[in-house]
């Protein structure tokens, strides 16, 4: 069974607090690190956490307000004077445009390539990664400028039990492979399928909202998925927060915890916390009697999928 370590960098919203630093999600898939936002302090916040933030070879941003990448300068400039030779992907709607001004205001040249990706803000789910393990998606979100949510989902794996396919005559080698691959394979005149022999695992899933309004095509994306982490900016939806002018540019924890329930999720965390709640008590609450799986994110909690 693979484990999906991840690390909340903070919880906060736009103004961070004492408690509640600049969003940020540390991401650790066996071994491949990565982030998803970036907010300031990202880079302390894992030095206290013990990460291993210079083996971080891919950066999410859902979207270029402050909150949300002020951090990955400083990140950058960190990796410079680290040596860094690896290529770091930084990912984002209109990426490019920043990456590309993030650059001009350093003195020096990078000592490794750093690579931007533009993410598709205005159609349908995209795939921006894969390999053998795992995908890495998007999708548009609203919000008040061009955003995004992502998704890290795992393949599904076959474990092959080998005295079923022995006795079927198959044995480790091509045949195998290509009964993995192709699901089925003949021998002679018989077709051996894959599920004759293995034991499907399904896949991981785990879906991060980045800041939006409430939103159906995270419902879409998180559709199944092991672990939701949605904005959770206000305790009341947008009739509240459009009294203060705040329009409906983020989510309420009842509305998020909605959103996990249509979505049929496992487990959610609400994260981005308005600095006005000390405590998040009331917002939780309200989310766990919609979706009683239902977790506060707090700075440097762990989360183990
Ligand atoms: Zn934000």
């Amino acid at each position: 069974m693979t484990k999906i370590k991840l690390v909340f960098l903070g919880s906060g919203s736009s103004v961070p607090t004492v408690e509640r630093n600049h969003p940020g999600i540390f991401l650790d898939y066996e071994g491949d690190l990565m982030l998803w936002d970036c907010g300031e302090s990202s880079q302390r916040q894992m030095m206290k956490a013990g990460l291993k933030l210079m083996k971080i070879n891919h950066i999410f941003i859902t979207h270029w307000h402050a909150d949300h990448f002020a951090g990955l300068i400083g990140l950058i400039e960190t990796f410079n004077l680290g040596q860094r030779k690896k290529t770091l992907t930084v990912y984002g709607p209109e990426a490019s445009r920043f990456i590309d001004a993030f650059s001009e205001l350093s003195y020096w040249n990078f000592g490794f390539e750093l690579k931007a990706v533009d993410v598709d803000f205005e159609n349908g789910i995209t795939k921006l990664f894969e390999n053998r393990s795992y995908k890495i998606l998007s999708v548009p979100v609203k919000h008040s400028v061009p955003a995004v949510a992502y998704c890290l989902e795992e393949k599904d794996r076959w474990n092959i039990d080998m005295k079923k396919a022995r006795k079927l005559g198959l044995e480790e080698g091509p045949m195998l492979e290509k009964l993995k691959e192709k699901k089925k394979v003949k021998i002679g005149s018989k077709t051996i399928w894959l599920k004759d022999v293995a034991v499907k695992t399904r896949g991981k899933k785990i879906v991060y909202s980045g800041d939006t309004a409430p939103c159906n095509n995270v419902k879409r994306l998180a559709k199944g998925a092991d672990l939701l982490i949605h904005d959770s900016t206000f305790l009341e939806g947008p009739e509240e927060a459009r009294k203060e002018s705040l329009d409906e540019r983020h989510t309420s924890a009842g509305e998020a915890a909605e959103i996990a329930k249509n979505a049929k999720v496992k487990k959610l965390i609400l994260t981005h916390f308005s600095r006005r709640y000390k405590n998040v008590n009331t917002l939780i609450k309200k989310a766990k009697k919609i979706f009683p799986k239902t977790e506060a994110a707090y700075d440097l909690k762990k989360v183990v999928i």
